[in-house]
Protein backbone atom coordinates (compact mmCIF):
# COMPACT_ATOMS: atom_id res chain seq x y z
CA UNK A 1 0.00 0.00 0.00
CA UNK A 2 1.26 3.33 -1.09
CA UNK A 3 1.94 5.87 1.67
CA UNK A 4 1.26 9.71 1.33
CA UNK A 5 5.18 10.14 1.07
CA UNK A 6 5.94 7.22 -1.23
CA UNK A 7 2.92 9.18 -3.37
CA UNK A 8 4.76 12.57 -3.34
CA UNK A 9 8.52 10.73 -3.51
CA UNK A 10 7.83 8.43 -6.63
CA UNK A 11 4.87 10.47 -8.70
CA UNK A 12 5.31 13.97 -7.81
CA UNK A 13 9.25 14.54 -7.57
CA UNK A 14 11.10 15.60 -9.87
CA UNK A 15 14.10 17.98 -10.95
CA UNK A 16 13.27 21.38 -10.73
CA UNK A 17 16.32 22.85 -11.52
CA UNK A 18 15.26 26.58 -12.45
CA UNK A 19 13.82 27.03 -8.72
CA UNK A 20 16.62 27.85 -6.04
CA UNK A 21 14.69 24.55 -4.02
CA UNK A 22 11.74 22.23 -5.36
CA UNK A 23 9.49 19.56 -3.71
CA UNK A 24 10.58 18.31 -0.29
CA UNK A 25 11.23 20.87 1.78
CA UNK A 26 8.37 22.96 4.20
CA UNK A 27 8.29 25.20 1.18
CA UNK A 28 9.82 25.68 -2.58
CA UNK A 29 11.93 29.17 -3.17
CA UNK A 30 11.81 30.69 -6.20
CA UNK A 31 13.73 33.66 -7.46
CA UNK A 32 11.98 35.78 -10.20
CA UNK A 33 14.80 37.21 -12.52
CA UNK A 34 15.00 40.87 -12.52
CA UNK A 35 13.06 43.35 -14.59
CA UNK A 36 10.46 40.52 -14.32
CA UNK A 37 6.71 40.36 -12.41
CA UNK A 38 5.50 37.06 -10.78
CA UNK A 39 2.00 35.78 -12.54
CA UNK A 40 -0.10 34.11 -10.21
CA UNK A 41 -3.13 32.17 -11.09
CA UNK A 42 -4.78 28.85 -9.34
CA UNK A 43 -7.07 26.57 -10.99
CA UNK A 44 -9.26 23.75 -9.32
CA UNK A 45 -11.19 20.58 -11.25
CA UNK A 46 -13.53 19.07 -8.99
CA UNK A 47 -15.07 15.70 -9.57
CA UNK A 48 -18.84 15.23 -10.59
CA UNK A 49 -18.47 19.19 -11.06
CA UNK A 50 -15.71 20.11 -14.08
CA UNK A 51 -14.62 15.81 -15.06
CA UNK A 52 -16.48 12.57 -14.82
CA UNK A 53 -15.16 10.78 -11.64
CA UNK A 54 -14.01 7.74 -14.25
CA UNK A 55 -12.37 10.08 -16.42
CA UNK A 56 -9.32 8.83 -17.93
CA UNK A 57 -6.22 10.05 -15.50
CA UNK A 58 -3.89 10.82 -17.97
CA UNK A 59 -6.09 13.28 -20.07
CA UNK A 60 -7.25 14.68 -16.52
CA UNK A 61 -3.60 15.27 -15.80
CA UNK A 62 -3.11 17.01 -18.64
CA UNK A 63 -6.53 19.27 -18.93
CA UNK A 64 -5.81 20.45 -14.75
CA UNK A 65 -2.17 22.12 -15.85
CA UNK A 66 -3.42 22.95 -18.98
CA UNK A 67 -6.43 24.81 -17.70
CA UNK A 68 -4.14 26.82 -15.86
CA UNK A 69 -1.61 27.39 -18.40
CA UNK A 70 -4.06 29.15 -19.92
CA UNK A 71 -4.63 31.66 -17.62
CA UNK A 72 -1.65 32.79 -17.91
CA UNK A 73 -1.76 32.74 -21.53
CA UNK A 74 -4.14 35.47 -21.39
CA UNK A 75 -1.90 37.45 -18.89
CA UNK A 76 1.11 36.95 -21.84
CA UNK A 77 3.31 35.35 -19.51
CA UNK A 78 5.49 33.07 -19.48
CA UNK A 79 4.83 29.51 -17.08
CA UNK A 80 7.80 28.80 -15.03
CA UNK A 81 6.61 26.62 -11.76
CA UNK A 82 3.45 24.66 -10.71
CA UNK A 83 2.51 23.35 -7.24
CA UNK A 84 -0.48 20.45 -7.00
CA UNK A 85 -3.10 20.15 -4.31
CA UNK A 86 -4.57 16.67 -4.71
CA UNK A 87 -7.47 15.02 -3.04
CA UNK A 88 -7.83 11.42 -3.42
CA UNK A 89 -10.29 8.71 -2.63
CA UNK A 90 -7.61 6.09 -2.81
CA UNK A 91 -4.11 5.77 -3.29
CA UNK A 92 -4.24 3.82 -6.41
CA UNK A 93 -1.43 3.79 -8.57
CA UNK A 94 -2.21 3.13 -11.96
CA UNK A 95 -4.23 5.93 -11.79
CA UNK A 96 -1.08 8.16 -10.32
CA UNK A 97 0.74 6.82 -12.98
CA UNK A 98 -1.46 7.94 -15.59
CA UNK A 99 -2.40 11.59 -14.15
CA UNK A 100 1.32 11.76 -13.09
CA UNK A 101 1.87 10.97 -16.62
CA UNK A 102 -0.45 13.89 -18.44
CA UNK A 103 0.65 16.35 -16.22
CA UNK A 104 4.25 15.97 -16.43
CA UNK A 105 3.89 15.46 -20.38
CA UNK A 106 2.44 18.81 -20.77
CA UNK A 107 5.08 20.36 -17.87
CA UNK A 108 7.89 19.27 -20.00
CA UNK A 109 6.60 20.58 -23.68
CA UNK A 110 6.04 23.98 -21.70
CA UNK A 111 9.64 23.84 -19.15
CA UNK A 112 7.58 24.28 -16.83
CA UNK A 113 8.78 22.73 -13.29
CA UNK A 114 6.58 21.33 -10.39
CA UNK A 115 7.84 22.45 -7.28
CA UNK A 116 5.51 21.22 -4.34
CA UNK A 117 2.39 20.50 -3.91
CA UNK A 118 0.00 19.01 -0.76
CA UNK A 119 -1.37 15.79 -0.90
CA UNK A 120 -4.45 14.32 1.05
CA UNK A 121 -7.05 11.84 1.28
CA UNK A 122 -10.90 12.56 0.24
CA UNK A 123 -13.32 13.12 -2.89
CA UNK A 124 -11.46 13.43 -6.12
CA UNK A 125 -10.00 17.37 -6.63
CA UNK A 126 -7.47 18.66 -8.16
CA UNK A 127 -5.69 21.77 -7.61
CA UNK A 128 -3.53 23.74 -9.00
CA UNK A 129 -1.17 26.96 -8.63
CA UNK A 130 0.49 28.13 -11.56
CA UNK A 131 3.41 30.81 -11.42
CA UNK A 132 4.93 32.83 -14.64
CA UNK A 133 7.08 35.78 -15.38
CA UNK A 134 5.81 38.72 -17.55
CA UNK A 135 8.16 41.65 -18.12
CA UNK A 136 7.09 44.50 -15.45
CA UNK A 137 4.27 46.52 -16.45
CA UNK A 138 3.88 44.21 -19.85
CA UNK A 139 1.13 42.08 -18.82
CA UNK A 140 -2.12 41.90 -20.93
CA UNK A 141 -4.88 42.25 -18.76
CA UNK A 142 -8.51 42.47 -18.84
CA UNK A 143 -8.81 46.46 -18.32
CA UNK A 144 -7.62 47.68 -21.63
CA UNK A 145 -10.13 47.55 -24.09
CA UNK A 146 -10.45 50.38 -26.22
CA UNK A 147 -13.35 51.96 -28.42
CA UNK A 148 -12.70 51.33 -32.04
CA UNK A 149 -10.58 48.02 -31.43
CA UNK A 150 -10.59 44.57 -33.02
CA UNK A 151 -11.64 41.89 -31.01
CA UNK A 152 -9.89 38.60 -32.00
CA UNK A 153 -10.30 35.00 -31.05
CA UNK A 154 -7.96 32.34 -31.61
CA UNK A 155 -8.61 28.67 -32.64
CA UNK A 156 -12.10 27.39 -32.86
CA UNK A 157 -15.45 27.93 -30.84
CA UNK A 158 -17.56 25.15 -29.15
CA UNK A 159 -15.85 22.42 -29.83
CA UNK A 160 -15.89 20.74 -26.52
CA UNK A 161 -19.39 22.41 -25.91
CA UNK A 162 -19.49 19.54 -29.24
CA UNK A 163 -18.03 17.01 -27.67
CA UNK A 164 -19.92 16.85 -24.50
CA UNK A 165 -23.21 16.91 -26.30
CA UNK A 166 -21.90 13.64 -28.03
CA UNK A 167 -20.43 12.55 -24.58
CA UNK A 168 -23.99 12.56 -22.87
CA UNK A 169 -25.65 11.09 -26.27
CA UNK A 170 -27.73 14.11 -27.22
CA UNK A 171 -25.49 13.95 -30.69
CA UNK A 172 -23.90 11.49 -32.42
CA UNK A 173 -20.76 12.15 -34.24
CA UNK A 174 -18.72 10.43 -37.19
CA UNK A 175 -15.68 9.05 -35.30
CA UNK A 176 -13.29 11.32 -36.93
CA UNK A 177 -15.51 14.75 -35.83
CA UNK A 178 -15.70 12.88 -32.24
CA UNK A 179 -11.66 12.63 -32.54
CA UNK A 180 -11.38 16.38 -32.70
CA UNK A 181 -13.95 17.84 -30.81
CA UNK A 182 -12.85 15.08 -27.56
CA UNK A 183 -9.40 16.35 -28.12
CA UNK A 184 -10.68 19.69 -27.33
CA UNK A 185 -12.64 18.82 -24.21
CA UNK A 186 -10.31 16.42 -22.99
CA UNK A 187 -6.86 17.74 -23.72
CA UNK A 188 -6.93 21.59 -24.76
CA UNK A 189 -3.19 23.20 -26.00
CA UNK A 190 -3.05 26.46 -23.88
CA UNK A 191 -2.41 29.40 -26.06
CA UNK A 192 0.87 30.19 -24.65
CA UNK A 193 3.27 31.29 -27.15
CA UNK A 194 -0.07 33.72 -28.57
CA UNK A 195 -0.09 35.17 -25.02
CA UNK A 196 3.61 35.96 -25.20
CA UNK A 197 3.82 37.30 -28.89
CA UNK A 198 0.15 39.43 -27.81
CA UNK A 199 2.76 41.28 -25.61
CA UNK A 200 2.98 45.30 -26.82
CA UNK A 201 -0.30 44.37 -29.45
CA UNK A 202 -3.24 43.35 -27.59
CA UNK A 203 -4.83 45.81 -25.50
CA UNK A 204 -6.78 43.28 -23.02
CA UNK A 205 -7.15 39.76 -23.26
CA UNK A 206 -8.60 36.85 -21.82
CA UNK A 207 -8.64 33.03 -22.34
CA UNK A 208 -12.36 31.81 -22.89
CA UNK A 209 -12.53 29.19 -20.48
CA UNK A 210 -16.86 29.76 -19.40
CA UNK A 211 -17.83 30.88 -23.03
CA UNK A 212 -17.25 34.27 -25.16
CA UNK A 213 -20.32 35.90 -24.01
CA UNK A 214 -19.80 35.61 -20.53
CA UNK A 215 -15.65 35.92 -21.29
CA UNK A 216 -15.78 38.85 -23.30
CA UNK A 217 -18.20 40.48 -20.74
CA UNK A 218 -15.84 40.01 -18.04
CA UNK A 219 -13.15 42.26 -20.78
CA UNK A 220 -15.75 45.15 -21.06
CA UNK A 221 -16.97 45.56 -17.34
CA UNK A 222 -12.96 45.90 -16.51
CA UNK A 223 -12.58 47.98 -19.41
CA UNK A 224 -15.91 49.75 -19.06
CA UNK A 225 -16.84 49.08 -22.85
CA UNK A 226 -19.11 47.98 -25.19
CA UNK A 227 -18.48 45.58 -28.15
CA UNK A 228 -20.70 44.32 -30.95
CA UNK A 229 -19.66 40.65 -32.50
CA UNK A 230 -20.92 38.97 -35.58
CA UNK A 231 -21.99 35.73 -35.12
CA UNK A 232 -21.06 34.37 -38.13
CA UNK A 233 -17.42 35.52 -37.97
CA UNK A 234 -17.17 33.16 -34.94
CA UNK A 235 -14.65 30.21 -36.02
CA UNK A 236 -16.23 26.64 -35.88
CA UNK A 237 -15.56 23.49 -36.98
CA UNK A 238 -17.70 22.05 -39.75
CA UNK A 239 -18.96 19.91 -37.86
CA UNK A 240 -20.38 22.06 -35.51
CA UNK A 241 -22.59 23.56 -38.07
CA UNK A 242 -23.47 19.99 -39.33
CA UNK A 243 -24.72 18.47 -36.26
CA UNK A 244 -26.15 21.31 -34.02
CA UNK A 245 -29.70 23.30 -34.74
CA UNK A 246 -29.25 27.05 -35.04
CA UNK A 247 -29.97 27.95 -31.14
CA UNK A 248 -27.83 25.14 -30.24
CA UNK A 249 -24.64 26.47 -32.11
CA UNK A 250 -25.03 30.18 -30.96
CA UNK A 251 -25.03 28.73 -27.52
CA UNK A 252 -21.90 26.46 -28.07
CA UNK A 253 -20.26 29.45 -29.98
CA UNK A 254 -21.16 31.96 -27.10
CA UNK A 255 -21.56 29.75 -23.81
CA UNK A 256 -20.34 26.56 -24.65
CA UNK A 257 -17.36 26.67 -22.52
CA UNK A 258 -14.15 24.94 -21.42
CA UNK A 259 -12.39 26.46 -25.06
CA UNK A 260 -9.64 27.29 -23.93
CA UNK A 261 -8.84 29.63 -26.36
CA UNK A 262 -7.98 33.65 -26.37
CA UNK A 263 -10.18 36.29 -26.77
CA UNK A 264 -8.18 39.94 -27.19
CA UNK A 265 -8.65 42.54 -28.44
CA UNK A 266 -5.92 45.39 -30.72
CA UNK A 267 -6.43 48.55 -32.55
CA UNK A 268 -7.16 48.23 -36.50
CA UNK A 269 -3.76 49.01 -36.86
CA UNK A 270 -2.23 46.22 -35.61
CA UNK A 271 -4.50 43.82 -37.98
CA UNK A 272 -1.25 42.77 -39.98
CA UNK A 273 1.37 42.59 -36.96
CA UNK A 274 -1.44 40.16 -35.53
CA UNK A 275 -2.22 37.86 -39.11
CA UNK A 276 1.59 37.32 -39.42
CA UNK A 277 1.85 36.21 -35.39
CA UNK A 278 -1.18 33.83 -36.49
CA UNK A 279 1.19 32.59 -39.67
CA UNK A 280 4.00 32.27 -37.82
CA UNK A 281 2.70 30.12 -34.69
CA UNK A 282 0.29 28.23 -36.82
CA UNK A 283 -2.40 29.44 -35.19
CA UNK A 284 -6.06 30.51 -36.74
CA UNK A 285 -6.96 34.07 -35.72
CA UNK A 286 -10.59 35.64 -36.69
CA UNK A 287 -11.62 39.45 -36.74
CA UNK A 288 -14.88 38.65 -34.84
CA UNK A 289 -15.98 41.97 -33.66
CA UNK A 290 -15.39 45.75 -32.32
CA UNK A 291 -15.01 47.10 -29.36
CA UNK A 292 -17.10 50.65 -28.50
CA UNK A 293 -18.26 53.17 -26.16
CA UNK A 294 -20.89 52.49 -24.20
CA UNK A 295 -21.59 48.86 -22.04
CA UNK A 296 -22.39 45.36 -22.40
CA UNK A 297 -22.17 42.59 -25.47
CA UNK A 298 -23.96 42.84 -28.57
CA UNK A 299 -24.10 39.83 -30.76
CA UNK A 300 -25.68 40.33 -34.36
CA UNK A 301 -26.89 37.53 -36.43
CA UNK A 302 -26.74 37.26 -40.61
CA UNK A 303 -29.49 39.70 -41.15
CA UNK A 304 -27.21 41.78 -38.76
CA UNK A 305 -30.44 42.00 -35.98
CA UNK A 306 -28.58 41.73 -32.67
CA UNK A 307 -29.34 37.95 -31.12
CA UNK A 308 -30.95 36.87 -28.22
CA UNK A 309 -28.80 34.41 -25.63
CA UNK A 310 -29.94 31.95 -23.05
CA UNK A 311 -27.51 31.45 -20.11
CA UNK A 312 -24.55 33.52 -20.96
CA UNK A 313 -21.94 31.33 -19.03
CA UNK A 314 -21.11 29.30 -16.32
CA UNK A 315 -21.56 30.49 -12.83
CA UNK A 316 -20.77 27.66 -10.04
CA UNK A 317 -23.60 29.31 -8.02
CA UNK A 318 -26.61 30.32 -10.03
P1 LIG B 1 3.96 19.73 4.92
O1 LIG B 1 3.62 18.71 5.96
O2 LIG B 1 5.02 20.70 5.31
O3 LIG B 1 2.74 20.35 4.29
P2 LIG B 1 4.04 17.65 3.03
O4 LIG B 1 4.42 16.45 3.79
O5 LIG B 1 2.60 17.89 2.76
O6 LIG B 1 4.67 18.91 3.76
O7 LIG B 1 4.81 17.68 1.67
C1 LIG B 1 6.17 17.34 1.58
C2 LIG B 1 6.76 17.96 0.35
O8 LIG B 1 6.14 17.39 -0.80
C3 LIG B 1 6.54 19.46 0.25
O9 LIG B 1 7.68 20.02 -0.35
C4 LIG B 1 5.34 19.58 -0.67
O10 LIG B 1 5.38 20.80 -1.38
C5 LIG B 1 5.54 18.38 -1.57
N1 LIG B 1 4.28 17.82 -2.12
C6 LIG B 1 3.27 17.26 -1.44
N2 LIG B 1 2.31 16.82 -2.27
C7 LIG B 1 2.72 17.13 -3.53
C8 LIG B 1 2.17 16.96 -4.82
N3 LIG B 1 0.98 16.38 -5.03
N4 LIG B 1 2.87 17.43 -5.87
C9 LIG B 1 4.05 18.02 -5.69
N5 LIG B 1 4.64 18.18 -4.51
C10 LIG B 1 3.98 17.76 -3.43
MG1 LIG C 1 1.12 18.98 3.34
Amino acid sequence: MLSEFDIIRRFFTRPAPSAVLGVGDDAALLKVAPGMELAVSTDMLVAGRHFFPEADPEKLGHKALAVNLSDLAAMGAQPRWVTLALALPKANEKWLEAFAGGFMALAASHGVELIGGDTTRGPLNICVQILGEVPQGRALTRAGAKPGDDVWVSGRLGDAALALAHLQHRIVLEPREAAACLKALHTPEPRVSLGIALRGVAHSAIDVSDGLAADLGHILECSSAAAVVELSALPRSTALDRRLGQAAVRQALLAGGDDYELCFTAGAARRAAIEEIGRELRVRLSRVGRVESGAGLTVTGANGQPVKLKATGFDHFR
